[in-house]
């Protein structure tokens, strides 16, 4: 059926769904004829996905690409099953001669690849491993004394002078085989989960990245990383669900805000580098998802009630009930009322950064094990941070963070009585104004205001 002169090549697509400086597109383009863009909806991922909020993103973000693809004249060939089953199958069906997918770092991700490079081996495919995620790929630096960092400031560090591959142009033709290839379905979110997402997610896609990518260019990095920044405005980028799912590639936005270094690039950049800096983390510690990077003899409580408290925004703490409120209607939190939210649950209520972390990962659109663990850890104290004791008083971050109250009144409501940073502190109000539904505080928020 198919031509076995054409030198053709299968692409198998990850958490790199775009075309813009798509290295395995490119490098595949680059060497074959004939290219077969290839997503697996993998059981095993479905099922680890776990949360109705990413399937949606990433299944918006697959038929954006679809159609991206067939404006090149290719297409997405989508199949369920076992991923590496799956790109078999499909290179042995168009006579491909080589495979290419982007680099993982998941202990999951790690396991298939290594399978696919057994079974490529096997059936004499050339498979090509290229870093399609990050800006520098794990591995690439590493100490005197182990193969990744731990400390971040030297990373950073070794990073700023590393970083500077170029972002490769997407394909203006994509040729897919002769032969006629079936596409396959993209099925709709409802037959993956009968769960509801959050009312206010973001749009899923690369042209939905790079329009909000163009808009935050202008309006917000010139401001990113200034004093002053509040919970509810903070000009950040909200750019992370793009990035986790590779709707826009880390290399070109290093590359557009890199000579922009005064007004908010070098900043961005820096919080770029943490991106990498987890990623390699993970890839060299694959088991931190459930073991503590740094034992530190931690013993956790075990109160079950705290924890619903805490995830449905019920702590009695109005910034920690913003922040689980956001989480819950946008699926996406600022990075200060993550750390918030993560610092009550760790160090004031004494529960597992596991159980915060699940939370999290059921929730976030750019839930993402590598950035997820790592900062979970961070704040824990159990991970990279050079202060593992680092408390954060709740109420003093709140009139840091949000010293007018605004954002609190806007994610809870019911104390939208009370005035300015008034409403952080509802016990000292009177009682009149603070609805019998707001309930008692939980736990006792001890803790210095460290900056973090
Ligand atoms: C407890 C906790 C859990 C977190 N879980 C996740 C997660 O699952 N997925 C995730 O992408 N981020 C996570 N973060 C990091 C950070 O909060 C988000 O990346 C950031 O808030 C996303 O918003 P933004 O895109 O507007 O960020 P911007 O400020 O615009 O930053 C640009 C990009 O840099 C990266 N970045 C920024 N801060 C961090 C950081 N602290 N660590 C790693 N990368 C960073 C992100 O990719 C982000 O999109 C977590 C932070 C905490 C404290």
């Amino acid at each position: 059926l198919y031509n076995a002169l054409v030198r053709t090549a299968v692409v198998l697509f990850t958490r790199d769904l775009r075309l813009h400086d798509q290295p395995a597109l490119a490098g595949a383009a680059a060497t074959s004829e004939a290219v077969v863009p290839l997503f697996v909806l993998d059981d095993g991922l479905v099922r680890r996905i776990e949360s109705p909020n990413r399937l949606t993103f990433l299944l918006e973000s697959l038929a954006d690409l679809r159609s991206s693809l067939r404006e090149r004249g290719g297409d997405l060939v989508v199949r369920r099953g076992d991923a590496v089953a799956e790109t078999l199958r499909l290179a042995q069906a168009v006579g491909a001669d080589s495979v290419f997918v982007g680099r993982g770092s998941s202990s999951y991700a790690q396991r298939r690849q290594d399978r696919l490079g057994r079974e490529c081996d096997r059936l004499r495919l050339a498979l090509r491993v290229v870093n399609t995620t990050t800006v520098v790929a794990p591995g690439a630096l590493a100490t005197a004394e182990r193969d990744h960092y731990r400390i971040f400031t030297p990373y950073w560090r070794r990073w700023r002078e590393a970083y500077g591959p170029r972002p490769v142009p997407p394909p203006e033709r994509v040729h897919l085989p002769g032969g006629g290839l079936e596409p396959g379905e993209l099925p709709p979110a409802s037959a993956l989960t009968r769960e509801s997402t959050s009312p206010a997610l973001p749009r899923g896609g690369e042209r939905a990245a790079r329009a909000r990518l163009d808009r935050w260019l202008t309006d917000g990095l010139p401001c990113y990383g200034r004093p002053g920044a509040t919970l509810s405005r903070g000009p950040t980028s909200r750019l992370s669900p793009y990035l986790h799912f590779g709707c826009v590639s880390p290399v070109e936005l290093a590359a557009r805000v890199r000579h922009r270094r005064s007004g908010g690039g070098e900043e961005f950049l820096r919080q770029l580098a943490w991106r990498d800096f987890y990623e390699q983390l993970l890839a060299a510690n694959p088991a931190t998802p459930h073991e503590d990077l740094r034992p530190r003899g931690r013993s956790w409580a075990e109160d079950e009630e705290a924890l619903a408290r805490w995830a449905e925004g019920r702590t009695g703490y109005p910034i920690v009930d913003a922040g689980m409120r956001q989480l819950t209607h946008e699926g996406w939190l600022p990075n200060r009322a993550r750390l918030i939210v993560a610092s009550f649950l760790t160090k004031t209520l004494s529960l597992d950064w596991r159980s915060g972390a699940a939370v999290f990962a059921r929730l976030l659109v750019d839930g993402d094990v590598a950035c997820n663990v790592g900062n979970w850890q961070w704040m824990a104290g159990t991970g990279v941070d050079t202060r593992p004791n680092r408390v954060l008083n709740p109420v003093r971050q709140a009139k840091r963070f949000d010293p007018e109250g605004e954002y609190v009144r806007r994610y809870v409501p019911e104390l939208a009585q009370l005035d300015g940073a008034s409403v952080h502190e509802p016990c000292r109000s009177p009682s009149l104004l603070v609805p019998p539904e707001y309930p008692e505080p939980l736990g006792r928020p001890d803790g210095v205001d460290a900056a973090a």
